[in-house]
């Protein structure tokens, strides 16, 4: 059985961003392997308990998932209250249930302190990005499952078999 595919709930159509939106994805792999049951969904804010919408959140100071994972950085909310406790927990229930699934892959929304794989915001609300990941993507390729962002369904495709 091919390997399964961890997937941003956000990217499926679920308004579970901070905001209350979704930002679905539509490419025909997607179809695909929906249809063929290799997507395994998940919110990781969510599944720490976050609500939606919760104020915006960003890894502080220019610092990287992997900081936040060895504990030399936190997450702030925008107004300044810390909820690195609620991304660690949502980093490790994501690679909890890839491990409890069997996903050799992730499909994660850019961006997020949580899922963004390439690009992160620098902990400044103002907008300015970093190259870097989020605290689920960071934990997720320290234990070796490949991790692509929402631009890069061709390369998963290459990667995880169409
Ligand atoms: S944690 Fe990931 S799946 Fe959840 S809203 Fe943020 S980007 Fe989307």
């Amino acid at each position: 059985m091919r390997a399964k595919i961890l997937v941003s709930a956000c990217l499926m159509g679920h308004a579970v961003r901070y905001d209350g939106q979704a930002k679905p994805l539509a490419h025909p792999a997607l179809d695909r392997w929906r249809e063929e049951g290799r997507l395994v969904t998940i919110c990781p804010e969510m599944s720490a308990g976050m609500p939606v919408p919760r104020l915006p959140a960003e890894i502080a100071a220019g610092k990287a998932g992997r900081d936040v994972l060895s504990g030399a950085a936190r997450v702030l909310e925008s107004q300044g209250g810390d909820v690195t406790d609620g991304f660690l927990l949502a980093a490790e229930n994501a690679l909890a249930l890839a491990r409890q699934t069997g996903c050799a892959y992730a499909l994660l929304i850019d961006g997020s302190p949580s899922c963004g794989s390439g690009f992160i915001y620098d902990g400044s609300f103002t907008g300015r990005r970093l190259k870097g990941e989020g605290v689920t993507a960071a934990l997720l390729r320290q234990n070796g499952i490949q991790v692509f962002s929402d631009r890069q369904v061709d390369e998963l495709v290459a990667a995880a078999g169409a």
